[in-house]
């Protein structure tokens, strides 16, 4: 692994020819169509040639209830656009309907979404890629038992469940203009995984993400929220992820680190409120990057579609370490990109209320915090488990030749597992919801009482594997 250089990694890329099908309906802002124009760009700038290609598998219900709970995954495997009228209940207590709407193969998305970042994480565990980039997932608002934002299944923890087999500490880090709740939530009371969120804050889809929400138990000061307001640009964000990242490295020191690169922290996105570029948000990638940890990068939001597909496309180049031009091959959606057909977007105009004073005062409170922090913890080294950790379903995986063109199909061809139902997919966003006002809604993660979360389900291997749904509940 020394000989490879810096800068060139093995990169493993997931993606499904599928998930541009799926249509959340008429007026409703996320459109996974944005995965497949991503996909084509990508595939026109000739990135395929350098990185392995992968169709995931269809995550099983089993695989989902690693975090979620039965009654929600039995009930995503169930609902259809012709049979809600049998569900109201259910669909009011799983919060589907409105923003998480019905449509045809919400499962079957939620399947390939969550199957991508679980075998990604499979993937990076048998150190068989450095970086893995799974773009269909990154749905960080999905709760264990409650779809939120846009998400219904949350691939992100199930993927950093996976990671946490093989890895004693995993980092996360959020990019999304929206808070990661989903994620913060899942690994609120554990030391074992650390949660930065970076994210607009006050009067703002999901309303939580407060600097002072820091965790609990004993993951009290391993999450860390990072409250922003209207008009970040590159240099601000850049001045703020820097220091905190580098530090949250120097204190935690992860042996693993995934990426949530939601797009809707660009500039001109449909629901966001921040001005970054493709060429600054993608710095965070780099930054990242240059850490050499096994990392899994994930998409999330996104909803000004021809942005998203740049950014992602980029960020994959940038996972590559090769460089592409900044005029854009032709490619199946080129009259998307126009006036310009060009890779990089400029920022607007708007204001950024993010003062450096502003920046600099939660960057020490931060700090601070993170001064808490036993230096290097945890000296011990977990055993490396022989085999058998590794979900079985990894194997199922089919490596495309990108020389094939587009990988089709052949369902037939896979084993499926008597449990295979489950759902996952989507990444979810306030919305229509965005604008309002969540003030007065606005909650911390719940902890249950004679409940220590998730810490103490994963001391051991086995207890991933077979109890630990309870990691936090909603209320
Ligand atoms: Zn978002």
């Amino acid at each position: 692994m020394s000989t490879i250089p810096h800068s060139k990694k093995r990169v493993c890329y997931y993606y499904d020819s599928d998930i541009g099908n799926y249509y959340y309906g008429q007026g409703h802002p996320m459109k996974p169509h944005r995965i497949r124009m991503t996909h084509n760009l990508l595939l026109n700038y000739g990135l395929y040639r350098k990185m392995e290609i992968y169709r995931p598998h269809k995550a099983t219900a089993d695989e989902m209830t690693k975090f979620h709970s039965d009654e929600y995954i039995r009930f995503l495997r169930s609902i259809r656009p012709d049979n809600m009228s049998e569900y109201n209940k259910q669909m009011q207590r799983f919060n589907v309907g409105e923003d998480c709407p019905v449509f045809d193969g919400l499962y079957e998305f939620c399947q390939l979404s969550a199957g991508g970042s679980v075998a990604a994480a499979v993937k990076l565990n048998k150190q068989a890629s450095e970086i893995c980039i799974n773009w269909g997932g990154g749905l960080h608002h999905a709760k264990k038992s409650e779809a939120s934002g846009f998400c219904y299944v949350n691939d992100i923890v199930l993927g950093i469940l996976e990671l946490l087999k093989y890895h004693q500490r995993v980092l996360y880090i959020d990019i999304d203009v929206h808070h990661g709740d989903g994620v913060e939530e899942a690994f609120y009371t554990t030391d074992r995984v650390m949660t930065v969120s970076f994210h607009k804050y006050g009067e703002y889809f999901p309303g939580t993400g407060d600097l002072r929400d820091i965790g609990a138990g004993k993951g009290k000061y391993y999450a860390v929220n990072i409250p922003l307001r209207d008009g970040m640009d590159d240099e601000s964000y850049e001045s703020i992820f820097v220091p905190i990242i580098s530090k949250v490295m120097e204190t935690f020191q992860p042996s693993a680190v995934v990426l949530q690169c939601g797009a809707d922290s660009l500039t001109g996105d449909r629901l966001g409120c921040f001005n970054l570029t493709v060429r600054g948000h993608g710095k965070c990638v780099e930054f990242v990057k240059k850490y050499n940890l096994p990392f899994l990068m994930v998409g999330g939001g996104g909803y000004t579609i021809r942005n998203v597909s740049r950014c992602w496309t980029y960020e994959t180049s940038v996972a590559l370490g090769s460089e592409i031009a900044n005029e854009l091959p032709y490619n199946d959606y080129f009259e998307y990109f126009g006036p310009d057909f060009k890779l990089h977007i400029s920022p607007s105009n708007m204001a950024n209320q993010n003062t450096p004073e502003y920046l600099e005062k939660i960057k020490t409170r931060l700090f601070e915090n993170l001064r808490m922090l036993p230096h290097a913890p945890g000296v011990q080294v977990q055993p490396i488990p022989e085999d058998g950790a590794v979900i079985e379903d990894s194997e199922a995986e089919e490596k495309v030749n990108p020389d094939e063109r587009l990988p089709q199909r052949d369902l037939d061809k896979r084993i499926q597992h008597e449990n295979e139902y489950s759902d996952s997919e989507d990444e979810g966003e306030g919305g229509r919801r965005d604008n309002r006002s969540y003030k007065g809604s606005r909650k911390r993660p719940r902890i249950e009482k004679g409940q220590e979360g998730i810490e103490s389900d994963l001391k051991k291997e086995e207890d991933i594997k077979s109890e630990p749904k309870v990691m936090l509940r909603r209320e």
